[in-house]
């Protein structure tokens, strides 16, 4: 940070407003975590002036012995992992590597069933506005009255539209899904089953949440969220006709040359998730989020689905008055950092909603436990419910907290 300020201040000064924005707030993007610093290293490292169009061993440029090496090794991490026969690990975003899995298992034009938006699923399981939905027949799916799958309605849906593929995966729904079950129900029909476990791809890696490898025809993951990675994302497979298909829906497909200090910082963090500090840290981003769960209701919140198996939960706002734009404003001001979310069948616009997504990897990274899940649920409920006497109070302890306990 201190040579990138003396080479060229003005952008110096911009990232250094986001680091200390970083450490004065408490995060709860439930998509978001804290990066280890040898993470960081290895995407700022001189990997990133080397073209590697290709894959190792089969590139299309001269010079590629390192990152080869580097490459391969992030392949190897990432399928010891998740216990995965194959992996592309160049995909520059999740949104990357599913258009890429569209491409390699669907025309445009055929059915697929996903999530949709509004009921937890994300962009890129069919929203009308994302390339998914502009190119194929998207059915979209949701969740039932108490916020959760219903496996025989979908059953149901995926006998009469007979699809292509079915997605399994969201980016906002608290409670364990059924791989297994997903499964059975897309080979039931046909379909190939793809899971996008991004969001809960480090609960997975720690055995904290059934894994989709052994059940699923594809299963793509970010690398940034609870795996605590750089941005990035990834496919795996167990099938080899169907590696090769998603390795040419890469490159050439959808990408140019892979970002090699990416995939080393990719490396990096598949290195620690290897490791049983990083078991122990997703156990505490469960456990988190439960007493931060339990604690927003005593206050007064309903959550939909009444609570979270994962790291996630979603606030229902109705009852208090308050819209999902407006929480999130009131708590930008009193820094603490979460977004606003529909709820199933919200009455708001996705641009207001009803509902606040939270979510505990940040802030367990950090160091928090129960004590400040505690302080924070009594924090978003005095933001929600009497803003104007307290907003002061809340921002006070807010800095303490996050005074004792540093980012890096
Ligand atoms: N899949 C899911 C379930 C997500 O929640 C997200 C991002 O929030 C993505 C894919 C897309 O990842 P990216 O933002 O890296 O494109």
């Amino acid at each position: 940070m201190d040579f990138v300020t003396a080479f060229d201040p003005e952008l110096g000064r911009m990232i250094e407003a986001e680091y200390k924005r970083q450490a004065r707030n408490i995060e709860l993007i439930a998509s978001e975590n804290i990066v280890s610093e040898a993470v960081m290293a290895a995407m700022g490292s001189v990997l990133t002036n080397k073209y590697a169009e290709g894959y190792p061993g089969k590139r299309y440029y001269g010079g590629c012995e390192c990152v080869d090496e580097v490459e391969n090794l992030a392949i190897r991490r990432v399928c010891q992992l998740f216990g995965a026969k194959y992996a592309n690990v160049q995909p520059h975003s999740g949104a990357q590597a599913n258009m890429a899995v569209y491409q390699a298992l669907c025309k445009p034009g055929d059915t697929v069933l996903g999530m949709s938006l509004d009921n937890g699923g994300h962009l890129t399981h069919g929203s009308p506005v994302n390339q998914s939905g502009l190119l194929y027949n998207i059915v979209p799916y949701g969740v039932d009255e108490n916020g959760l799958i219903d496996y025989d309605a979908l059953r149901a849906l995926a006998k009469k539209e007979q699809p292509k593929m079915i997605i399994a995966g969201a980016s906002a729904y608290p409670r364990a899904i059924d791989f297994e079950k997903f499964a059975e129900i897309a080979h039931e029909v046909g379909a190939y089953l793809f899971v996008d476990m991004a969001h809960i791809a480090g609960l997975v890696a720690a055995g904290l949440h059934q894994s989709p490898v052994p059940y699923a025809d594809v299963v793509t993951t970010t690398t940034h969220k609870t795996l605590r990675g750089p941005r990035g994302g990834v496919i795996l497979t167990n099938d080899e006709e169907l590696a090769k298909k998603f390795n040419k829906a890469i490159f050439p497909g959808t990408q140019g040359g892979p970002l090699e200090h990416v995939i080393a910082a990719k490396a990096v963090c598949f290195g620690e998730a290897l490791k049983p500090e990083f078991k122990a840290y997703q156990q505490r981003v469960v456990t988190n989020a439960r007493v931060l769960a339990d604690a927003l209701r005593k206050q007064g919140f309903d959550l939909v689905a009444g609570g979270t198996d994962n790291h996630l939960m979603l606030i229902d706002l109705r009852k208090t008055g308050v819209t999902g734009k407006e929480l999130q404003r009131r708590l930008d001001e009193v820094y603490i950092t979460a977004n606003k979310n529909a709820i199933p069948n919200d009455p708001e616009s996705p641009f207001v909603t009803s509902g606040m997504r939270i979510g505990t990897p940040a802030v367990t990274t950090r160091g928090f436990g129960a004590p400040e899940m505690l302080r924070i649920a009594e924090f978003i409920w005095q933001a929600a419910t009497d803003f104007d006497n307290k907003a002061n109070d809340i921002r006070r302890n807010v800095r303490d907290i996050c005074a004792n306990f540093p980012i890096y």
